[in-house]
């Protein structure tokens, strides 16, 4: 144990003693304290929090992150888990004097086994580096999202992370074939089986999926790979109402398309990416109202499914226009219009942002108490939508002029999305499809979770990190 001061605001060990003891473990060039480095490793997304961590702190093996860990449990400091701190919901937020163990430096990949299907990594490789891996092998990875580049295997696993091929390929946890985590006292919990079929008792490591960092820290995992898919085709279709897009995805499916990605935005979210991402440009003569990127896998013995598709589409006038991706930099650019929306948006203006998810079938009437509720918004907070729509999820962002006051315009919106959750329970909907809780959402779990799975949730908790030590505040 080391020298405590009782009237030390945060951890009660002296912060002096506290930075010693972790530069003994990781050694002193894996310890940042400086002030400005600080506000970067304890901060996500959101950047609406205030941050203010104790340090952050770099462990390179298992071992390390172990004895991080049991040094903080011994000490009572709280712990904030960080990946590529792409979050949106402010997870990885340390604001009361954490410790913020980034998994920065545990980026080893292990070789593909083709045989078995899987990739084994530590948590701190980029999910870009493991759909690299898994191509490089002739195989291929499902998580796809804009943040490849910075977010994390462990951050992606921490907050179930959906993503653009959900549809096909299922969110972050089905991805999940073994796990590695270190529990709030130090322990190793070796999960990290590669078994397709496992049924010994209660399936734990399910558990840390989707727990925001509060259960453990997830430090390696093995994942699930399938065949590279069969030739795609991408198109970007314009059409008239949401109506369409719900009639384009039905029809779809009663073709048989085996669909890799259905997603969707409106032509506000189009005009923003036009205006902000370098390069972007529409491929329509004239815009529509609302758009579908559809991608679709060619039929098994070859021959393209989307063309078809596409001529009826026209011929009874669901859609005003498509274009077909043609050769890798159109397909890129259709793409862009999609995956460049979020820093779009924050180059535009102050943003809040919505992840909602309702069944497929409820989305319509949804979308018309949406309007409603809208329309009765401020005039300067514009209502941009989008997201992986095939799925029932929707991105709701409440955007604000960019020289404007930001804490004002955070509270009206906030008024506005308070509106727009309270529809949720009637559609038995959530208020976060993938981007999770974290200190955003905490106040607005009670419009997705009864008091019963919460008062669940927080037993959990309670057992597996009785002195609360394990990102404490997140979730609830
Ligand atoms: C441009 C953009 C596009 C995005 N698109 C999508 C999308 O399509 N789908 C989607 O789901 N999300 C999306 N996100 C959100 C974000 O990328 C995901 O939530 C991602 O999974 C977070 O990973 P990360 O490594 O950045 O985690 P962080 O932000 O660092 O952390 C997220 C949470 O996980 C915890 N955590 C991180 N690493 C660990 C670990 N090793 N062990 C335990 N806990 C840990 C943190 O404490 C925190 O609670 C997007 C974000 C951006 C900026």
């Amino acid at each position: 144990m080391i020298e405590r001061t009782p009237d030390a605001a945060g951890p009660k060990a002296n912060p002096q003693s506290v930075i010693d003891g972790l530069r003994k473990i990781v050694g002193d060039r894996h310890v940042v304290t400086d002030p400005a480095e600080l506000q970067v490793w304890g901060c996500d997304w959101t950047k609406i929090f205030a941050v203010d961590p104790l340090a952050a702190v770099f462990p390179g093996t298992t071992s390390e992150v172990s004895a991080v860990v049991k040094f903080c449990h011994e000490n009572r400091i709280k712990i904030v888990p960080s990946g590529g701190r792409t979050g949106l919901a402010g997870g990885a937020v340390a604001g009361k004097k954490e410790i913020v163990i980034s998994l920065n430096r545990m980026t080893n990949i292990d070789p593909v086994d083709r045989t078995g299907l899987t990739i084994r990594c530590e948590a701190g490789a980029t999910t870009q580096a493991v759909q690299e891996a898994a191509a490089a092998a002739g195989l291929f990875f499902g998580l796809d999202l804009a943040a490849k580049g910075s977010c994390h295997i462990g951050g992606n696993i921490s907050t179930n992370a959906g993503g653009l091929k959900f549809i096909r390929y299922g969110g972050m946890r089905e991805q999940v074939l073994g796990l590695e985590v270190v529990l709030p006292d130090g322990t190793v919990l070796d999960m990290n089986s590669s078994l397709r079929k496992n049924n010994t008792g209660y399936d734990i490591k399910q558990l840390f999926i989707g727990a925001e960092g509060t259960l453990g820290i997830v430090t390696r995992a093995t994942l699930r790979l399938t065949a590279k898919p069969r030739n795609v085709q991408l198109a970007c279709i314009g059409v008239k109402s949401f109506d369409n897009i719900l009639d384009i995805l039905t029809r779809c499916n009663m073709a048989g398309a085996t669909i890799t990605a259905f997603e969707f935005f409106t032509d506000v979210a189009h005009g923003i990416v036009l205006k902000h991402a370098a390069g972007a440009r529409t491929p329509f003569a004239a815009r529509t109202p609302f758009y579908v990127i559809l991608e679709l896998e060619d039929a098994p013995g070859g021959g393209s499914v989307m063309e078809p598709l596409l001529e009826k589409f026209f011929e009874d006038e669901t859609c005003l226009d498509a274009v077909i991706a043609q050769n890798s930099t159109q397909f890129k650019e259709f793409w862009g219009l999609r995956e460049n929306i979020t820093e779009s948006l924050a180059a535009h203006g102050h943003v809040r942002k919505n992840d909602i998810s309702l069944p497929v079938d409820k989305l319509a009437p949804f979308i018309k108490e949406l309007e409603a509720e809208v329309a009765k918004a401020p005039k300067d907070i514009e209502v941009v939508l989008f997201g992986h729509i095939g799925d029932g999820n929707l991105h709701i962002n409440y955007v604000g002029p960019k020289g404007g006051d930001k804490d004002a315009f955070q509270q009206a919106a906030r008024q506005v999305e308070e509106k727009i959750f309270a529809i949720l329970p009637k559609y038995k909907g959530s208020v976060s499809a993938e981007h999770g809780i974290g200190l955003l959402k905490k106040k607005d779990l009670k419009f997705s979770r009864s008091i019963d799975e919460i008062a669940f949730m927080k037993k959990i908790r309670a057992i597996i990190d009785p002195d609360g030590i394990m990102n404490p505040g997140k979730i609830f």
